[in-house]
């Protein structure tokens, strides 16, 4: 696939970039290799003094960096915006608690010191998705560099200069050069990347098809790797929530960044007692969204990243229909220029609906009905995703019984899921393995090593 600019509003091709040649790659990794030697040997202090104006720097350009967003991938302006100043707090946040997350653990063992002492591995290669182009990036490099990892991003073929804007950032910010390079390479090379004996680990935020190749990929080198795949995430409602609270906190949930989160709600159970009422007030509020120009403040929904999300995602709308799904809103692309898909409202699939079991990553609701606790978990996990799950009740044993039963990285009661720099993220099951954020995040991508002196 090109690496290329292509508006997702116009559809036109505004920037194509030439991949790396080999050479050009090869320069890279060595420099990386190199930076490393030096850039693990820097104080907490130094490296903190640099994250921090790289949190000055992307709220200061939030608005270029947002601009950039936007017109290569499609997100809401201002939804953009916030995503340059949310990075910022994500620096931030290593910035004040690195050192100490990072520092001595110390073990009793009886008479000798023991201790674990944690020590960066060296370059990790971070294979990073068009969606979040900015907030994914730097939760992921944040923590790396903190803790005196160097990163080489290879970023998706259509947010190349998101990808170069944000080495840029690191750079400015004051940096070496080598401890954050993008790589401008095809899809084809990246195994080659991470087979080199100079990357010591990889991380990869994009789909299940994507983890199944970087995961082998990665265990035939046998080098860690952290996996943050697809969900199809439950947004459960039980008859003691609050049903206005809830039904707006929905709509949000499913349309966040044109409906393409990982994190995103996507099927909407609903116990039986109040599913009509939810259902009625869902479609009304799903009906009153205004989809259009993403650089227009009006504007909720903006258009899908590429044609082939927007072909995918009708198609899956498409099979979910023939199979029995009702259709409530929605339901085709919009005739006009650009990925646009409206706000889309499924009832009642069969279970080999792709709407009841795949990830719709599009402004596509699913409703689903459950006849109590037991069956609204036995729905919710009825995935081979396991991201995050929102559950919505006032009970505090069904709080218990949802908190306990779903099978998911994340539960949040009463509200959507979020990703915090504050908070681990990441899932089970076919939505991959590992941590990112908070004191799992750091510690993904460090030697813990053990001493003990007699
Ligand atoms: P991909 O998983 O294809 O892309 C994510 C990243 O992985 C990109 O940098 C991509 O590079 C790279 N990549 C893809 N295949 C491989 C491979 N075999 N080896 C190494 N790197 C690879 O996502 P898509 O953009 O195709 O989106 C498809 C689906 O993925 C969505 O519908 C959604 O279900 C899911 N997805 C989930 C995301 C999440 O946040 N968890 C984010 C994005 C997508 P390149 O662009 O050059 O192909």
């Amino acid at each position: 696939m090109a690496i290329a600019t292509i508006d997702p509003t116009t559809g036109k091709t505004l920037r194509t970039f030439n991949a790396l040649t080999p050479a050009e790659l090869e320069l890279k990794l060595q420099l990386s290799a190199d930076t490393f030697r030096d850039y693990r040997q820097t104080s907490f202090a130094e490296r903190a003094r640099w994250m921090r104006r790289a949190a000055e720097l992307l709220d200061a350009e939030a608005e270029r960096f947002g601009r950039i967003m936007t017109e290569e991938m499609g997100k809401p302006l201002e939804a953009a915006k916030a995503e340059a100043r949310k990075c910022a707090t994500a620096c931030r946040y290593y910035v004040a608690k690195a050192e100490g997350l990072l520092k001595d653990r110390p073990i009793e063992v009886g008479g000798d010191t023991a201790f674990v002492r944690y020590q960066p591995l060296g370059p990790v290669l971070a294979i990073m998705p068009w969606n979040f182009p900015f907030w994914q990036v730097v939760r992921f490099a944040a923590p790396a560099l903190m803790a005196g990892n160097v990163g080489l991003l290879k970023h998706a073929h259509n947010v190349p200069q998101c990808a170069l804007a944000l080495e840029e950032v690191f750079l400015q910010a004051g940096f070496p050069a080598g401890s954050f390079q993008t790589l401008l390479i095809e899809t084809a090379d990246v195994n080659r990347v991470i087979e080199d004996p100079r990357v010591r680990a990889v991380t990869l935020t994009g789909s299940e098809a994507a983890g199944r190749s970087v995961g082998a990929s990665a265990g035939r080198s046998l080098k860690k790797v952290v996996l943050e795949l697809g969900g199809s995430d439950p947004f459960v409602v039980m008859p003691s929530a609050d049903l206005d609270k809830a039904v707006e906190t929905a709509v949000s949930a499913r349309l966040i960044n044109n409906g393409q989160s990982c994190i995103a709600a996507k099927r909407f159970i609903v116990a039986e007692p109040i599913a009509a009422e939810f259902e009625r007030r869902f479609v009304e509020r799903m009906k009153r969204v205004t989809v259009g120009d993403p650089t227009d403040p009006k504007t909720d929904v903006g258009p899908l990243a590429t044609e082939g999300i927007l072909k995918g995602l009708h198609a899956q709308v498409e099979q979910s229909v023939k199979a029995g799904a009702r259709l409530l809103l929605g339901g085709k692309p919009l005739e006009r220029p650009g990925n646009f898909y409206p706000p889309t409202v499924l009832a009642d699939p069969p279970p080999n609906a792709p709407a009841f079991h795949d990830e719709l990553f599009g402004p596509v609701a699913t409703l689903l009905r459950a006849r109590d606790v037991k069956h609204a978990i036995e729905l919710a996990n009825a995935t081979p995703f396991g991201l995050g799950a929102s559950v919505w009740t006032k009970d505090a044993a069904e709080q218990r019984q949802f908190i306990d039963g779903v099978e998911a990285g994340m539960v949040f009661v009463n509200e959507m899921v979020v990703s915090d720099a504050r908070l681990p993220f990441g899932g089970v099951k076919n939505s991959g393995h590992g941590r990112e954020l908070a004191d799992l995040g750091i510690h993904e991508f460090l030697n813990a090593k053990t001493v003990r002196v007699a």
